[in-house]
Parts: structure tokens; sequence; C-alpha cells
């Protein structure tokens, strides 16, 4: 049914193999017609004379008629092949074939009754002839053969029957039923080669399109010149590159080909240069790397070649292959840019800085110069960066970079070593003064504010400088000494320029010491506490006292806490320290009377740290101390690094029953949002107002004011600092803060003295 075309199985697409079917038609549709034209004037023939001329005429002209209609469907096949055809269409094919075959059964049905048998017979070997040659000559339509044959056969088998010719009758009918089954089977394994074919067709589409892609992907091209260094026996992939046809490159000078307007100008760039020298001398190369230009457009070439010699050992010319590599030239370029700048701020990077004082020091031993090393570091920059997010920070050190690219000459070469930190190399410092006066310009004009972000942005800068080779004669120790004269710089408190000088090593190797002290300085048992009363400004009794860190190191004698904390902070041995100091002061405060707090100072490091929660804990079970008689002291620049965690650690102290004081207030950045956002036990008010309010500082007095105001209203105490005078006391008094530390009342003092106060009191009051 299917080969027919009486049904389109589910599998396949029919509508494009009918296409493929029929597409055969339209070729064959001449011939077809001769075929019954011929066969019409024979049958005509064997009936001139027993029927009627016009009878005969007006029958071919019906056949010429119904063989126009087939040829018109026929034609509009034609591009039936390269679309689906639909289910009319083959249709009308079985129409017109059945009109065909109508026209057909005239001379059998009309004609014959009027000649004798033998005519019959010739007739019927004439139809039959149309049959089979139909059939055959058209596999394409099998249902349109069936149909035409069974019927003409049909008609046969009549016209014998009533003839009497029953032997010829079953003849038609048996040949009727054969032809019908051959073109069946005609079609089948017509239909079935088309399958394969247009399967073929595709595959080597296939084919030729991976062919296509292998051709164009691969890089590689031969080229061959001859003696005169004319390009000969072009290779399309070369003529691909070239951009140009064979017949405009063979025999043109390869050189012209490849060199553009410099062809003219004579000034060929350096490796195209080279690679004519080669080729004038004859000498092979490989691998040559050249700047060629294409259409225009300057590209990459690699080139290889080796010259030719003849049967005779003549030179021949050159032959060799070549290949363009821009593309991964042009990336090998960006990579060796990135290995060399920094991506964040464009400027150059630690390794190109480094290079660059190599240069310079080897610049300035050749000449007998100095060069100089300037290292840079941000004052504040990592407050902006933990409160506003390293987005702003990014920014902010690109403007830095900016700033920083828009200061440097020619001489000088600026980049970014990391974070934030920035160097510039002077090439020639031999004038001492220019060291200083770009050193003073870096920290002038990184200083001013930014605007990023819709932030003002306040940091400064501050610069260590080593001058070569009085400082150093390689890039390690010039880069090492810069680096001591920038922490001498940011230990003055920043802003500031120092230069190197030796008496820095031996502070640098001082600190190195005390750390190393610092490190067994536990395990020696150097720490002790001494506590500090604070007193309620009413009635002056002791509300609590302060532990205050104190060390007694066996190399360097007694250790400031000012000068050993921040190295602590640094090295973290604040963490184990911090815990020490928590333990024995809940040791400590055991023995006060029940109603005594004990502060204890915590740096952000300490606070940080992922288990000062559990040491709290820790330090409260093991002494026995309830929660509540602790107070722990931190200052504002916690929340200058981490204010989540900070916020979230100090929290949980306060769930805990702890109190939590803001120490120092006033010195740092000083926001009231903080006090705020936390439910602070105490704030602690700096020393310097204290002694600023005690002399009339208006501003101090409106400070005090302020955080006493606002302590007030939230519930909060306040304390006062450094008390150390009656009028200083008399001043806080007025003010309104409500417990007073200093010295006026009582230095830090051994724990003993401490306890021995209230002992003091006890019999006083016995007293
Ligand atoms: P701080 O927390 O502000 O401690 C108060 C400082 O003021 C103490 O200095 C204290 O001796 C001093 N002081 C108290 N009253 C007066 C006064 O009337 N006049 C003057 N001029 N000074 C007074 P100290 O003991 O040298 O401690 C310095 C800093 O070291 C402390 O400042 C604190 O930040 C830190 N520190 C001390 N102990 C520890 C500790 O155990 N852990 C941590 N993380 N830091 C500590
Ligand atoms: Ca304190
Ligand atoms: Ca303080």
């Amino acid at each position: 049914m299917a080969v027919l075309g009486l049904a389109d199985p589910a599998d396949g697409d029919w509508g494009r193999l009918r296409g493929l079917q029929y597409s055969s038609l339209a070729r064959v549709s001449q011939v077809r017609v001769v075929a019954h034209v011929f066969a019409a004037i024979g049958a005509a023939l064997v009936y001139y004379g027993s029927v009627h001329v016009a009878a005969l005429i007006g029958w071919f002209a019906t056949l010429c008629g119904s063989l126009y209609y087939g040829v018109m469907i026929d034609k509009a096949l034609f591009d039936v092949d390269q679309r689906r055809i639909g289910r009319d269409e083959v249709n009308k094919q079985t129409f017109s074939a059945i009109g065909n075959a109508l026209v057909w059964i005239v001379p059998m049905a009309a004609f014959a009754p009027f000649g004798d048998p033998a005519q019959r017979l010739e007739l019927w070997a004439i139809t039959a002839m149309l049959m089979t040659a139909s059939a055959v000559l058209l596999p394409a339509v099998p249902l349109a053969n069936v149909v035409f044959s069974s019927i003409v056969a049909l008609s046969a088998l009549v016209s014998f029957a009533v003839g009497q010719a029953y032997g010829m009758a079953m003849l038609a009918l048996l040949f009727g039923v054969m032809i019908a089954l051959g073109a069946i089977e005609n079609a089948r394994s017509f239909l079935t080669a088309r399958i394969a074919e247009s399967a073929m067709a595709e595959k080597s589409e296939v084919v030729s399109m991976l062919l296509r892609e292998f051709e164009e992907g691969e890089a590689d091209w031969l080229w061959q010149i001859d003696t005169s260094r004319r390009v000969r026996s072009v290779s399309p992939r070369f003529a691909f590159a070239l951009g140009l046809t064979n017949d405009q490159i063979d025999g043109k000078p390869f050189i012209q080909l490849v060199a553009g307007p410099a062809w003219d100008s004579g000034q060929f760039p350096s490796s195209l240069h080279d690679l004519a020298e080669r080729l004038k001398r004859r000498e092979s190369f490989s691998n040559l790397l050249v700047r060629v230009t294409i259409g225009g457009q300057q590209r990459w070439w690699e080139l290889s070649g080796t010259p030719k010699f003849n049967d005779s050992g003549n030179f021949d010319g050159f032959r060799g292959v070549g290949s363009d590599v821009t593309e991964q030239r042009e990336s090998s370029e960006k990579i060796a840019h990135m290995a060399r700048f920094d991506t964040l701020t464009g400027l150059p990077n630690r390794m190109m800085v480094t290079e660059a004082l190599g240069e310079a020091i080897r610049y300035a031993d050749q000449w007998r110069t100095k060069c100089a090393f300037l290292m840079i570091d941000l004052d504040r920059f990592k407050a902006v960066n933990d409160t506003l997010g390293h987005l702003v920070g990014d920014r902010l050190l690109a403007r830095v970079s900016e700033r920083l690219k828009a200061l440097v000459t020619e001489n000088e070469l600026c980049g970014r070593l990391g974070g934030d930190e920035f160097a510039v190399v002077i090439r020639d410092a031999s004038d001492h003064n220019r060291v200083e006066r770009v050193a003073l310009a870096v920290i002038e004009i990184l200083s001013r504010p930014y605007e990023v972000d819709h932030h003002t942005l306040y940091i400064g800068a501050s610069v260590g400088t080593a001058v070569g080779p009085r400082d150093g004669t390689t890039v390690e120790t010039l880069m090492r000494n810069a680096d001591l004269a920038l922490y001498r710089s940011k230990e003055e408190g920043g802003g500031q320029h120092f230069g190197y000088e030796p008496a820095l090593h031996a502070q640098a190797e001082e600190r190195r010491k005390l750390e190393f002290s610092l490190r067994r300085a536990l395990e020696l048992g150097e720490f002790k506490l001494n506590y500090q009363p604070v007193v309620d400004a009413l009635d002056e009794s002791i509300v609590s006292f302060e532990a205050l860190i104190r060390w007694h190191s066996e190399e360097h004698g007694m250790v400031r806490p000012d000068k050993f904390i921040p190295l602590a902070e640094d090295t973290r041995l604040i963490v184990p320290i911090g815990e020490w100091v928590l333990r024995e002061a809940c040791m400590e405060a055991v023995r006060w009377p029940s109603g005594i707090k004990v502060a204890v100072n915590v740096s952000g490091e300490q606070l940080l740290d992922p288990g000062f929660i559990a040491s709290v804990v820790q330090a409260l079970s093991a002494s026995g101390l309830p929660a509540q008689r602790l107070e722990v002291e931190v200052t504002e620049s916690i929340f200058l690094r981490d204010a989540t965690t900070a916020r979230n650690a100090l929290e949980q102290i306060m769930s805990l029953g702890c109190g939590v004081a803001l120490d120092d207030f006033g010195t740092g950045y000083s926001s009231l949002a903080y006090i705020r956002n936390l439910r602070f036990s105490t704030i602690k008010v700096d020393r310097s107002f204290v002694q600023g309010a005690a002399t009339g500082s208006p501003e101090s007095l409106a400070i005090i004011r302020a955080v006493v105001a606002m302590a007030e209203s939230l519930e909060m105490s306040t304390t006062a600092e450094g008390v150390e005078t009656e009028k200083e006391l008399e001043t806080i008094r007025a003010l309104g803060c409500r417990k007073i530390q200093g010295y006026y009342f009582g230095r830090p003092m051994p724990a003993e003295e401490a306890r021995a106060l209230f002992k003091a009191t006890k019999l006083r009051a016995n007293a």
C-alpha cells in the first residue's frame, strides 16, 4: 500500500519519499507521450478502413487531450525531489491515468467489433506493449500503472470474450495481473533505490562539510617561491591566507604580497626585513615570527622554509610551511600583560615593580647615580573596606592608582604591591630632595578626600623610602628597608614619610626580640594583673576594679601595655594572653565583696576569635563568679573590622549576663550610632575629655554633656577616665558622670593591695 501511495506508514518521512518517487515523472513525461502517440497511430492504422476516419481522428484527439493533461500534471512535479508531495498531487496522477485508460478502452470496445479477430489480436499486441512500456518506464507511479493496465486488460478481456476468443481473454487477464504485479515490484525496487540514493547524498554532504571544516581549521599552508623569490604553485590555503585568488598571487614577489604599504615605502618591520634577508641569503629558517599586512590588516605569521635544489644541485627557490598565529600571539600577549599588571587598578604589579627596581639599581650602578624605592601604605583603608564593603574598597583603590599615575613622570614607575600597598620606583634619585618631594606629594595627593558611590572618603598614606645603593644594593634589601621605614611612619600614626636609617633595623630587631619573649611570657608566668578602682561619683565608694595587665619580662624588664599589647595583637598572641587575663581576673574578683565588679579589656582580635565566648564561659564557671559581676571593655575599633561578628559576640556576652563597656569613647571614630545600636552597660569617657573639660574646653564639655545625656536616656552608666585632680573631679561630678576612675582615687595596684582596700574599709567601718 505504501509503495502504491495508498497509505503512509507512521515511520519515515513519506511525503519526502513520495517526492523522490515522483521526481522521475517529469523526466520521462515526453517518452510516455511518444509511446502513447505511436501506439495510438498503430491502433488507428489497424482499424483504418474498417472504422470511419472521423471516429479514428476523434479518438486520437481525445487521447492527445488526455496526454496533454497528464503532461501538465507531470510538469508541476519538476521540483518534487526538493519538497514534499501532497496527497492531492498523487490523486491527480491516478485520475489522469484513469482518464488515459478510459480513452484506451475505446479501440477494444468500439473499434474491435468492426474488425476481424486478427485485427483485434494486433490491437491487443499494441496495447499490451503500451502497458509493458508504461510499467517499465514509469516505476514512479505504480498506482497509475496498475489502474491503467487493469482497465485496459479488462477491456481486452471483455472484448475477447465477446468475440468468443476465450483463450485470449484468459491470456489478457493473466497479462494484466502480471503487469500490475510487475509494476508494483518495479516501483518497490525503484523506491528502495531512491531511498538509498538520498541517504548517500546526505552522507556525502556530511563528509564534504567535515572536510571543509577540517580545511578551515587547519592553519598550516604550503608556500613555494622561485629563484627570484616570486610565488609559484600557489596552494589554495596559501591563497586563502593571503586573501587573494591564485591568479593574483602567482608570479608576484613573496615579500610584496605580505608587506602591504611597506613595499612601496621600503620601511619593513624588522621581522619582515629579517625574512627578506634570509630569503636573499638562501638560509633555511624555522618558526620565524613575521609581522605581515594582509588586506590592510596587521597579522602575525609563523614561517618555516628551506631552500630547494634541482637535480643538478642548483638553487631552485624556497619551499616551506606557514601559519597565521595572530590569535595565539594576541592571547599570549594578553597573558604576558596580565602577569605584569594588576587587574584591579591596571598598575604594574609586584613582579613588574621588582623588575623595574632591579633595572633602576643596575642603572644607578652603571652611571654612578642613585635610585629610590618608595613604599606606600594607605591609612584607614581597612576601615573603609570593612564598613562599606569590598566593592567600594576596590573602587577606592582604583582612584588611588589614578592619582598615583597622574603624579609620576618618566623617571618614575608606580605599581601596586598588593592589598592597599603601593610603590614607586625612582630611577634617577641623585637629587635627594626629589625623593622627599615625591614622597610628600604622594601623601598629599592621596590624602585628599575621595568621592566613591556617594560617599566622601578620607584616607591617608604613609610612605617609607630607601635609597640605593646607600640603603641597599639588591632588590630585596631595598624593599625590606623601605618597608622598615614605612613601618616606622605607621607607628608614628601614619600620614608621614620616613626614610630608612640603620637604627630602624635595630628597632625592628628589638621588636623581633620582644615578640620572641612575648611568646614565652605566658609559660614563664611573667604576666600579672593590676587592679584600678572605679568609684561612685556621688559617695565615692568602690563599685568595681579594672584589671590591667603588667609584664615583667626577664629580658626587657617592665614593658608597658601600650608597647606589647599592639605587638600581641599583631601576632595574635593576644588570644591566649586575653584568656589568661579573663581567668585570672575572675578568680580574683570572687574574693571581693559580692557587690564589686571586675572590668576586663578585650581586643578586637580576641573578640573576633571563634573561641572567645567559650573562654568567657570557662573563666566564669572555673571561678564561680556570677556573670553580672564581669564587665568586658571594648573600643569602637572592633566595629571597623567586622561589625556583624563583633556585634554578635557582644550580644552573646550580654545574654550571659555580663556587662559591656565602651572604652576610650571620643578618641576614635566617635559615633553616637555605636552607642545606640548596642546595649552597653557603661560608656567610658576618655581621659583627654576629662582634662579638656577641667580646663574649660567647650568641645570637651559639649561631648561629655551629650554622652551623659544619651547614656542616661538609654539607661547606661558613664565612667570618666583618668581623673587626677580635685578640679577634674568637681567638673566631672557637675557634668553628671556616674562613675569615676583615675589616679585621684587610686592607681592600678597589685591584687593584694586591692583586697586590702576592703579590709581597710571594713576596719574603718568597724572603727
Ligand atoms: P585603658 O583600657 O584605657 O586603660 C586605662 C589606662 O589608663 C591604664 O593604662 C591606666 O593605668 C591609665 N590610667 C588610669 N587612671 C589614670 C590617670 O588618672 N592618669 C593617667 N595618666 N592614666 C591613668 P595602662 O595600664 O598602661 O594600660 C594601657 C592600655 O593597655 C589600656 O588602656 C588598655 O587598652 C590596654 N590594656 C591593659 N590591660 C589589658 C588587657 O588585659 N587586655 C587588653 N586587651 N588590653 C589591655
Ligand atoms: Ca579599659
Ligand atoms: Ca580607657
